[in-house]
């Protein structure tokens, strides 16, 4: 055990954790990982080094508890699943400061992640209740459509949002009758280990399996595991489009949530000082690393000149700080080849003649000296600048001219991405119109990110394949069955 300061709170966190088999931290064979506070650079804890055999041993446990697990009546599911939900309100505050300490993330965000992945529990907890098939009688007998779960799905998350990860993959999973196996990201699995302690009092053995550790280990060893049954997998579009390809060798289902390179588009009618808000939450949020993120801006050519202003003199006033102070809006990116990475990006933008109107340097943070800080970062561009295609994962925007509605429909259309895209304006029927066209799963319209409950959330083109949230996500995680039954067998 040790006890971490974190600005006014201390958390306590185990010297080292094992994966999660089978309802127990088990010892790494494999050796372990250093759990880097990527704004200090301080060794929070390490976590285990996962490999094949330790997979093995989750696989085999998530097998044997699904034979129980995918049995249980979709009311018992649904209490164990709200349980889950009430355990993760307990531990919100405590869950948090382990995130914002392990991820380098601001404190004041994880009201969002942790009131997500709690509503995601409840939800699927009352939609696996309605979520029936159907039934009719034959002339001689009767026709049975049900859904039935897949088996084990192996899961893999990446290290931005952990908590909204564990909760989109796990949720609909166990409400559907499935068991797990997930391998979080070797940058941020301790909210993910913390909760897993959460789970072994709740959830009957093995229903749930942790195993951490790299993706060249842990991840390959379970997305080519021979006794799974499902591949849902986050993360880049390279490592998505692996995990598709062993998906179509084994004929496997799977969903794939990959990157994102998402418009957003102002039109003249709207309230610049809105606007400008709107926006800067849309380039800001998670330190910029979101595959949603609205990085790249067409401003119409009318309020084209105020909005920019407004929006650079926004970018100045972003506090630029520690993690753990509240009042700290962009703190650290996850590591240094991420730091490096978007530095790289912001080099590549000055060298292709993007005008840079805002930030664009790394900012030195008293007693984080490690972190990798960069200021809100404003470019002028144009739209086949790599800048504006290219997912940067940090908090850069760029920001592009507009004066004719289709040409700008056609310019934010492309882009290989089709994650989310953003509207703003007063017309109803410019926003609708403009929505319909917009080649997107989700589409926000006067407000960027909106994770309503229920809603659907996934990727056109390449930004992935099928859906999480809502109850399209229940089908990403059951096979339909028919049975025709004819009950009227004559005699033998
Ligand atoms: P990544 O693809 O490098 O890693 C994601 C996860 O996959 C990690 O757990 C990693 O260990 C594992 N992994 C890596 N190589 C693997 C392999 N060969 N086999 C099996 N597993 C492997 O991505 P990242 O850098 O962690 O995350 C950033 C990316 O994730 C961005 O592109 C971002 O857009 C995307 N993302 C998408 C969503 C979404 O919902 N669409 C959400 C968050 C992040």
């Amino acid at each position: 055990m040790q006890t971490i300061k974190a600005n006014t709170n201390e958390i306590t966190l185990d010297s080292q954790y094992g994966s999660f088999i089978n309802g127990e931290f088990v010892e790494s064979a494999n050796g372990y990982i250093d759990a880097i506070n990527p704004a200090t650079g301080a060794v929070l804890s390490k976590i285990a080094r996962g490999n094949k055999e330790d997979v093995d041993l989750a696989v085999k446990a998530a097998n044997e508890a699904f034979k129980t697990w995918s049995t249980l009546s979709v009311e018992e599911r649904a209490a164990y699943l709200h349980k889950v939900a009430d355990a993760l309100e307990e531990n919100t505050a405590r869950l948090s400061m382990i995130e914002c300490l392990d991820t380098g993330r601001p404190i004041n965000e994880f009201g969002l992640d942790y009131d997500i992945a709690v509503k995601q529990f409840r939800y699927f907890a009352s939609a696996i209740l309605t979520y029936e098939g159907t039934s009719r009688p034959l002339p001689n007998g009767q026709l049975i459509v049900q859904k039935d779960p897949l088996g084990v799905c192996a899961q893999i998350i990446p290290w931005n949002v952990p908590m909204i990860m564990v909760s989109f993959k796990l949720a609909p999973a166990l409400a559907a009758g499935n068991t797990i196996v997930m391998k979080p990201a070797e940058d941020a699995s301790l909210s993910t280990l913390e909760f897993a302690k959460i789970l072994k009092d709740i959830l009957p053995k093995g229903v749930v399996n942790f195993v951490t550790g790299y993706g060249i280990e842990a991840g390959d060893a379970l997305i080519n595991h021979k006794d799974v049954h499902k591949l849902s997998f986050t993360g880049s579009v390279g490592v998505g489009r692996l995990v598709g390809k062993i998906a179509g060798e084994r004929l496997l289902p799977v969903t794939l949530e990959l990157g994102g390179k998402s418009p957003h588009i102002v039109f003249p009618d709207v309230n610049i000082d809105d606007a400008v808000e709107n926006t800067t939450l849309g380039y800001c949020l998670f330190n910029g690393q979101s595959c949603i993120l609205g990085s790249r801006l067409f401003v119409h050519d009318d309020i084209y000149d105020e909005f920019v202003e407004k929006l650079v003199a926004r970018a100045k006033e972003v506090k630029v700080g520690d993690p753990t102070d509240p009042s700290t809006r962009v703190s650290a990116l996850i590591n240094e080849k991420q730091g490096k990475r978007v530095l790289g990006y912001i080099d590549i933008a000055k060298e292709e003649g993007a005008k840079l109107l805002a930030g664009g340097n790394r900012v030195t943070v008293p007693n984080n000296e490690h972190g990798y800080f960069i200021e809100p970062t404003i470019f002028e561009a144009t739209n086949e600048m790599r800048i504006a295609q290219e997912e940067i994962f940090g908090p850069v925007i760029t920001v592009m001219r507009w004066n004719d509605v289709d040409t700008v429909i056609k310019e934010a259309n492309d882009v290989e991405y089709g994650l989310a895209a953003g509207i703003m304006t007063n017309d109803f029927k410019a926003a609708l119109d403009t929505a319909q066209k917009m080649q997107a799963g989700s589409v926000w319209i006067n407000q960027y990110f909106n994770f309503q409950t229920g809603a659907p959330f996934g990727g056109y083109k390449d930004s992935g394949v099928g859906r999480e949230y809502g109850k399209e996500a229940l089908s990403e995680y059951t096979q339909t069955k028919t049975i025709a039954a004819n009950f009227n067998l004559p005699p033998a």
